[in-house]
């Protein structure tokens, strides 16, 4: 993968710049040395550009008051890639849902989840999403584009400034596929690792699975964990619920997160999203257990929240219990999660659908 050319503003017309110029969030600090060095400016000014933007949080490079009055004139051109607050929302539980408008006007959600000392956010990695599951907010309002880094990395400098806080994790989990943008989600997973600082196995990559994507992603090496979306024991109720599941049967998902368990050494999370009455019986339970046998894995079970399209309901607490004894008889390692901010449309996609009716 090869990283974003940072070419020079100053030979572009005025007119073609900021639409040409690549942002530059997302850049290492030796990406930004040699493009200061381009502009005839010393290199050290490329620590002081990494400092003005991962941690002064700068949006615009005119307001750099180390850098030199005329060199900081031409900069005004060239943007930082930070989006601007569209909506922001505090549900009861302390959760922080975003709506970020972006430099062409694309709406994403992100999410701040404070818990003790720990603030998680949970980033988009495109606008809208192709996958269209049937239970998910963001399948159902179809697929827009692919997030670049800067857009991803700026979400968590987005939260990160509005709770005056350390990120300590993140999650791709808000909108979109992150394995059908993984040029873009490599990069700001290194850039939030080596620029945000945040450790590699503090961000979570979810995906409903990409033929050969896992074992692309667990060559690169980068130690994250990776959560995928299962939801299902067997193929023929996996492919009701995720439209992809047909051209990609569950069996080459597993055989392919085994792969990846054997390139990383380390151990990937299964998402399981329990629907009443559909993936939620004793039998789901034994069966999910069995494909995961000797598995180096774990099972986190999402207890479904509703949305309007559908009339899939959450099973209640008994059920969701009977189904987490089983897994543990069956020594399947298994955590539930219940979503947090509900009472202001936290969900997957269901903060950008509710604003966006008409
Ligand atoms: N596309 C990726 C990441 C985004 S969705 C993926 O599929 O993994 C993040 C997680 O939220 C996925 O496990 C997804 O299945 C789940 N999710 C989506 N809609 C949901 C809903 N209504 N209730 C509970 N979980 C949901």
């Amino acid at each position: 993968m090869s990283a974003t050319p940072l070419v020079s503003p100053l030979d572009l017309p005025k007119t073609e710049k900021s639409q040409l110029i690549p942002p530059l969030l997302g850049a290492s600090v030796t990406e930004l040395t040699a493009w200061v060095q381009q502009q005839g400016q010393p290199g050290y000014r490329g620590k002081q550009l990494h400092d003005w933007i991962y941690n002064q949080g700068v949006r615009s490079l005119s307001d750099i008051s180390v850098f030199p009055k005329n060199w900081r004139g031409e900069l005004a051109e060239v943007p930082v890639g930070r989006s601007t607050l569209h909506y922001r929302s505090v549900a009861p539980d302390d959760t922080v849902k975003y709506l970020l408008k972006l430099a062409d006007g694309q709406i994403v959600e992100a999410v701040g989840i404070p818990s003790d000392k720990r603030l998680t956010v949970c980033v988009s990695t495109q606008v809208g999403c192709p996958m269209a599951c049937d239970f998910c907010a963001t399948g159902k309002g179809g697929f827009t584009r692919n997030l670049n880094r800067a857009e991803i990395v700026d979400q968590v400098l987005t939260v990160q400034e509005d709770f005056q806080q350390r990120v300590s994790n993140v999650v791709f989990m808000g909108m979109g596929e992150p394995l059908l943008n993984t040029e873009s989600v490599i990069s700001a997973v290194k850039s939030l690792n080596q620029d945000v600082g945040i450790g590699a196995r503090s961000l979570t990559l979810s995906t409903v699975g990409i033929r050969d994507r896992i074992r692309q992603l667990a060559e690169h090496n980068l130690q994250v964990t990776l959560a995928v979306s299962l939801h299902a024991p067997n193929q023929a109720l996996r492919e009701q619920l995720i439209p992809s599941a047909k051209a990609y049967p569950i069996e080459d998902l597993l055989a392919e997160c085994r792969e990846y368990v054997q390139i990383t050494g380390r151990r990937v999370t299964f998402e399981y999203v329990l629907l009443a009455g559909v993936n939620d019986l004793p039998e789901h339970a034994m069966q999910l257990s069995k494909c995961l046998r000797g598995f180096q894995s774990h099972v986190n079970l999402i207890p479904y929240n509703p949305i309007e399209e559908v009339d899939y309901k959450r099973p209640d607490r008994d059920r969701i219990q009977a189904f987490v004894k089983i897994l543990q008889e069956q020594n399947t390692a298994v955590s539930v999660r219940y979503s947090r901010g509900l009472e202001a449309d936290a969900a997957c996609g269901q903060l950008r659908s509710s604003k966006f009716k008409s």
